[in-house]
């Protein structure tokens, strides 16, 4: 029915292209393909609410939907069935094939219980030879002895499946050899006495028991004052697990929780001079503005590939309180004004108890990094009287006497955020202490903020030690 053409699209390059494209909208995670425009010229697709607006910042004018090729400039319609599905192979949300699948061996039974120690959960099949192995060891000692790896090491057989994860003739297969999630076929599970087509899922799937430990990780590694709002909010949209993704996430419902001004992501494009895909601010604001608002999980596929390229240690072994801190250097660096809210200015304080000497250090940090006690249990508030307390150092006074160094809050913070330091070191090895803390709803700071240095301090001291709040009495004198 449309047949007349124009310049544009005549010029557009519509050929086949190998590289793969991302279903999903460059600005946002709107996936359903048939409801969106892929411009031809950036080859990323954009949804019924943010196409107007890349057109409008690029003059980009010929895009294609499922049926046709469209020019906005000219208002030229040309039907073009199969175009789209040439030029872009869509984002599998399962996980891809991988070359290792075809095996025969010798049939086996799989057992209910490690072949090389005690543990009787978290197996995992070998799907080449039916030999039974646990998991792999979560960094918060859980999980498994890694005997499945040590099985692959041994036999080089690549693909494993988790027991208790099959149903409808699939299972949860992990590839060794390639170190991810696949999807392959289990049929050879029959061979060694699993009824593929009748067994019902008793384990969670990875990914379930990886969000477990997200929320584990969130709850009891970082600490701030806002964070039980995410307790609450289980019909906001959730980010989806997409393989060593735990503190990405747990990053990054931290930050839309507590972080204001965020701008929408649309304000940012706008004047944003990368491509989206490859800007750090698109991907992340993208992923911020979808967590504010509800009811769906998103995979943050393209975010995380642009924090890779920028350098953070996503793939290894992690921990949260350099993710925080490399995650939120690199927004600042990318001009992120909002990211700025986690600074804490401390003060370091040393005195001498002989000539009255002292000297103040100013710093600031993201996070107050807090010791814990080796066990049995301890609150927020006894930890911090033990982290805020006088201590020595080992520094000394000119005078020759031992400096008394207090650590302080420079100002009672908008923000504080503690990571509660739970490792230890004991002959030249690290160990995790498993020590519970408690964490009480209303934690008074003004104990430990520092002194005023204005020479009404001593004033401010002499009004807080008659009962009067901090913040009253500055207010007070200030105004006097
Ligand atoms: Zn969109
Ligand atoms: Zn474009
Ligand atoms: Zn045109
Ligand atoms: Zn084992
Ligand atoms: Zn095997
Ligand atoms: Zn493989
Ligand atoms: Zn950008
Ligand atoms: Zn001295």
């Amino acid at each position: 029915m449309h047949d007349e053409t124009c310049s544009h699209i005549a010029d557009a390059a519509l050929q086949a292209d190998t590289g793969k494209v991302v279903g999903e909208c460059a600005l946002c995670f709107e996936n359903n393909v048939k409801a969106m425009e892929f411009c031809v010229c950036c080859r990323l697709f954009f949804c019924k609410t943010h196409t107007g607006l890349h057109k409008e910042k690029t003059q980009h004018t010929v895009t294609l939907s499922e049926t046709a090729v469209h020019c906005g400039e000219c208002n030229k319609t040309v039907d073009s069935p199969g175009t789209l599905q040439r030029i872009t192979l869509g984002q599998d949300s399962s996980p891809e094939t991988c070359p290792h699948s075809a095996t025969e061996e010798s049939p086996q039974k799989v057992k209910q219980k490690c072949t090389y120690c005690p543990i009787e959960e978290n197996l995992w099949v070998c799907l080449s030879c039916g030999h039974t192995g646990c998991g792999r060891k979560q960094y918060d000692g859980s999980g498994g002895d890694e005997h499945a790896l040590q099985h692959f090491t041994e036999t080089q057989h690549p693909l494993a499946c988790k027991v208790g994860t099959v149903a409808k003739r699939k299972g949860d297969v992990y590839c060794y050899q390639c170190d991810r999630a696949v999807s392959a076929p289990i049929d050879t599970l029959q061979r060694f006495g699993v009824d593929i087509d009748r067994s019902a899922r008793t384990e969670k799937t990875v990914g379930e028991a990886e969000e477990d430990l997200n929320a584990a990780a969130k709850f009891n590694q970082l600490l701030s004052t806002k964070i039980e709002h995410m307790r609450e909010e289980k019909t906001r949209t959730r980010i989806g697990n997409i393989g060593n993704s735990c503190y990405l996430s747990a990053f990054f419902y931290v930050l839309s929780r507590v972080a204001e001004n965020i701008p929408p992501v649309e304000a940012h494009y706008r004047q944003c001079l990368e491509s989206p895909p490859d800007c750090v601010l698109c991907q992340s604001l993208k992923l911020l503005s979808a967590l504010g608002s509800d009811g769906k999980t998103v995979y943050p596929h393209t975010l995380k590939s642009c924090l890779l390229r920028a350098g953070l240690p996503l793939e290894g072994q992690q921990d949260l309180a350099e993710m925080f801190l490399l995650t939120l250097n690199l927004l600042e660096a990318f001009g992120a004004e909002w990211a700025k809210r986690f600074c804490t200015k401390t003060l370091q304080v040393s005195h001498c108890a002989v000539c009255a000497n002292s000297k103040k250090e100013a710093a600031q940090s993201l996070f107050l990094s807090v010791p814990i006690p080796d066990s049995g249990t301890a609150s927020i508030e006894t930890l911090f009287l033990e982290y805020f307390s006088p201590t020595e150092t080992g520094e000394r006074c000119p005078c020759g006497n031992a400096f008394e160094t207090k650590q302080a809050l420079a100002e009672l913070p908008g923000l504080l955020s503690v990571q509660l330091n739970r490792f230890g070191y004991a002959q030249g090895g690290v160990y995790k202490k498993e020590t519970e803390i408690a964490c009480q709803d209303v934690l008074f700071l003004d104990a430990f903020v520092a002194p005023l240095q204005t020479p009404d301090g001593e004033l401010v001291e002499t009004l807080l030690a008659m009962g009067v709040d901090r913040k009253l009495a500055e207010k007070a004198l200030s105004s006097t």
